[in-house]
């Protein structure tokens, strides 16, 4: 830029004449155009503030993941629109569904669980079909009265824990739920699955900054353990904590003073009656109940068939890709432990493998599901065992069956199937199982939007009551009033 302006004369207050040059005026010009420089530079600097501390949204200690959060959220809050937010929230996207096959991989690797081709569609199920922006409504009443706007603003920072069966998923729906909503989030992933959840919040972030965005919307600790969630809940910075696991953490979560959604354990019954055809039941069961190994908290983890319908529906399940298995005895050995616990190293483990622990021969490698025909009170119906390992109970009439389910379910209130035609039974085990997910004549990946209409998530909030969580669940409500204006009717 140049000012073609030889030498100009000003008068200043009093009357002194200020004689200022070519050159001067040229300094001067310069002197500006380097201050505005300067100044756009540190509004970009703000807005991006703490990006050189840190590694990507990664900090050695809690107070500097919290501190950087917060940083984070008052820049997003303040300077960013909810549009701003929108594109945010595409670049989010589009990165991270770049990253599919590795993300699914490295789970599967560090967490020693699972299908890594079902951990790909989960994967694109939390990236396609977790709500954003368009998720959060502002609702207006109108009257002789004025004006009244309710709108749901931020919490703030929010403590999200995640667990090692859905790593990377839960990540990445928590994120665009909580960023759409304008918050920013601590993460707390399981320590068996530091590595995935690490790899893809700095996936994570660095698509926010390339698309303009804040530094450290996501962040965590690079080493996660029990106490850095207990530090974290207990943070006054902290204003939402978000639990999903199993019922150690939710507990711990609700019981911090704090606004907590506690995402927990199921143990997801699936009802299959008279009037069904049995093929294609046996078909959607396995399919449901062998996704993932059945790791998804939603998925069918007991059988409760009329004892008229059961062999059929049995024999349709081997006929498909699954094996019933008599010697219960050697299962119970490696799949209990001492305790009558569940033994952890067999959860998300392949059937044919856990077949071959206890010493049986599979029919073949990749068979997807194991029956057994037990009774009710056995510890493979009552515990929660996260493992393609499924078993069916026999009930007399449909009344008893849904006795059964009921009881299966211990009231976590999670998930519950059921494969029927009769109307009257569809809707009679709805009101006594009153979970938040209730799939019909499918398998249970319907109630999380696959292959069903509807949203998905990962936090399926059942005991705090906010069912399938999307951004707006993570707001707070509030009222402007306006008394006496705005009304022009
Ligand atoms: P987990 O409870 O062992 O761990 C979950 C997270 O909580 C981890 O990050 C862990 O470090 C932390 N944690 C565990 N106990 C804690 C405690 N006492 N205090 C503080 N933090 C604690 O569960 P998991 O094995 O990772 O996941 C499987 C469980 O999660 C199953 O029970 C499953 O049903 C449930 N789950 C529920 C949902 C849902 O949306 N409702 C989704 C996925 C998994």
């Amino acid at each position: 830029m140049s000012i073609d302006i030889r030498a100009v004369s000003l008068n200043r207050e009093g009357g002194e004449r200020l004689d200022i040059k070519n050159q001067d005026i040229n300094k001067i010009v310069e002197q500006i155009l380097k201050e505005i420089e300067e100044e756009k530079t540190e509004i970009k600097d703000n807005k991006t503030e703490n990006s050189s501390k840190g590694d990507l949204g990664i900090f050695p200690t809690m107070d500097e993941a919290i501190d950087a959060a917060c940083k984070a959220q008052n820049i997003l809050q303040n300077d960013y629109s909810i549009e701003e937010r929108e594109e945010l929230i595409k670049a989010m996207r589009n990165e991270i569904s770049m990253h599919v096959d590795k993300i699914s991989r490295m789970a599967y690797e560090e967490s020693g669980m699972g299908r890594i081709e079902d951990k790909i569609i989960k994967n694109n199920l939390a990236i396609n079909k977790t709500p954003g922006t368009e998720d959060l409504r502002t609702e207006a009443k109108s009257g002789k009265k004025g004006l009244t706007i309710l709108e749901e603003a931020p919490f703030g920072v929010i403590c999200a824990i995640t667990p090692v069966t859905n790593p990377s998923e839960t990540i990445i729906c928590n994120s665009i739920g909580m960023i759409a909503a304008c918050n920013t989030v601590v993460f707390n992933g399981h320590p068996r699955a530091k590595k995935t959840s690490t790899y893809v919040i700095k996936v994570l972030n660095q698509s926010i900054i390339e698309a303009g965005g804040p530094a450290n919307l996501l962040t965590a600790v690079a080493e996660p353990t029990i106490q850095t969630v207990e530090s974290c809940m207990a943070d006054d910075r902290i204003s939402m904590i978000v639990a999903t696991g199993g019922p150690g953490v939710v507990k711990a979560a609700l019981s911090s003073g704090k606004k907590a959604i506690g995402a927990g354990a199921g143990n997801p019954p699936v009802l299959v009656d008279d009037t069904v055809d049995l093929k294609r039941a046996a078909s959607d069961i396995i399919k449901g109940a062998s996704f993932d190994n059945n790791l998804p908290c939603t998925s069918e983890k007991v059988i409760v068939a009329l004892d008229s319908v059961a062999d059929e529906l049995i024999k349709h399940m081997i006929d498909d890709n699954a094996q019933l298995i008599d010697d219960t005895v050697s299962l119970e050995k490696i799949i209990l432990n001492d305790d009558g616990s569940i033994n952890k190293d067999l959860v998300g483990k392949n059937a044919a493998y856990i077949l071959r622990k206890a010493g049986i021969k599979p029919k073949c490698e990749d068979l997807r599901l194991v029956i057994v025909d037990v009774e009710l009170d056995h510890p493979f119906v009552q515990e929660e065992q996260l493992m393609p390992v499924i078993p069916l109970v026999r009930a007399k009439n449909f009344e008893e069956a849904m006795e059964i389910g009921v009881q299966v379910e211990h009231g976590n209130r999670h998930t519950a199937v059921i494969h029927s035609k009769n109307v009257d039974n569809l809707t009679a085990f709805a009101k006594k199982i009153e979970t938040t997910i209730y799939v019909k004549n499918a398998p249970s990946y319907a109630g999380i939007g696959a292959g069903g209409e509807g949203h998905t998530t990962f936090t399926i909030a059942g005991p705090t009551g906010e069912g399938l969580t999307s951004a707006r669940t993570f707001t707070r409500k509030r009222r402007c009033v306006l008394v006496d204006g705005f009304s022009i009717i």
